[in-house]
């Protein structure tokens, strides 16, 4: 039977880590400061800014909210940014996606200033982390880099096929892997044969977002499996994009949904405006 990687008992000690360093640096007249603008009333948005500010507040970060109505103008987004972007307070700025349809997400995401994005979906942070010198590293993906680190995972040599290849998750985390020196395979929609393609991974990542589309069989023995999707099936269950139970009977270590890399993300934005503040302490 897999080990199981227990993303909550990781995350809780990445969070404490934190706060330590945190009282650290507040020692040196540095307070951290995260940012978090929400645009509109969408449920699932709220619940996360929500859980992202207590997560702060636990942590001893300073977070400067933002709730803005929904017919919030793209002009007076921007001019939000700018103001924090030059805010000496604020060491990272995060806004809430997705965003009403009339603002241009791109362009917003671009507005932030790369020395304060710890979301890392800035162009400037996407080359940086393409050409192997991050600055900030996108949350979920540094998150499963982090869990893999944890499970004593040695990259080097090792065949990773990740399955789904959005700028959040896939691509990111694809970068990290081969920056671990991993021979990476990066799978999508239009790939053929991808359960030959899994069999043959020594770690598994899937962030696809289609409930146990990866099935157990196809895992190789002992492998290392990663399941990042989410995926709600019925009233309340939830399961990831890997057929957990099959899966487990076969891997040498798996990451549980819930309870895996969902814990992971916040944990690492936490991380993010922690570096920024240090980044800030040391100019
Ligand atoms: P996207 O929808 O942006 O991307 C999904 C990817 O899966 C695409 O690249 C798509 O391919 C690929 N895909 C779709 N169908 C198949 C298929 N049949 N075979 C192979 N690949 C396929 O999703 P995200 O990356 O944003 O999220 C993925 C999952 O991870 C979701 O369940 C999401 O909820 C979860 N998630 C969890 C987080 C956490 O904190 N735990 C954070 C972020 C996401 P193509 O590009 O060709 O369309």
């Amino acid at each position: 039977m897999a080990k199981i990687i227990d993303g909550k008992a990781i995350a809780a000690e990445i969070r404490g880590r934190i706060k330590e360093e945190t009282v650290e640096l507040k020692k040196i007249g540095v307070t951290p400061g995260l940012a978090v603008v929400l645009v509109g009333e969408d449920p699932a948005s709220r619940v996360y800014v929500s859980m992202k500010e207590k997560a702060c507040a636990e942590a001893g970060i300073f977070s400067d909210e933002h709730k803005l109505p929904a017919e919030t103008s793209e002009t007076q987004l921007l001019e939000l940014i700018d103001r924090l972007n030059r805010d000496d307070r604020i060491d990272g700025i995060l806004v809430q996606l997705p965003l009403p349809s009339h603002i241009d997400e791109t362009r917003v995401l671009e507005a932030i200033s790369p020395a304060k994005d710890v979301d890392g979906f800035h162009p400037y942070n996407v080359g940086r982390l393409a050409t192997g010198n991050p600055l900030f590293q996108p949350c979920t993906p540094y998150g499963i880099m982090k869990m893999l680190e944890h499970t004593g995972t040695d990259l080097t040599g090792k065949d990773v096929v990740v399955v789904g290849r959005s700028n959040i998750v896939g691509k990111p985390v694809a970068l990290m892997c081969l920056a671990k020196h991993a021979s990476v395979t990066l799978c999508h929609s239009r790939t053929r044969n991808l359960a030959d393609k899994v069999r043959a991974a020594d770690v598994v990542i899937a962030a696809v977002g289609r409930a146990e589309m990866v099935k157990g069989d196809w895992i190789k023995e002992g492998a290392v499996v990663i399941d990042v999707g989410i995926n709600r099936v019925g009233e309340k269950k939830l399961v990831g994009d890997v057929e957990y139970a099959a899966a487990a009977a076969r891997a040498g270590a798996i990451t549980p949904v819930p309870g895996g890399v969902g814990p992971m993300t916040i944990a690492m934005l936490l991380q993010n405006t922690l570096e920024s503040a240090q980044r800030r302490a040391r100019r």
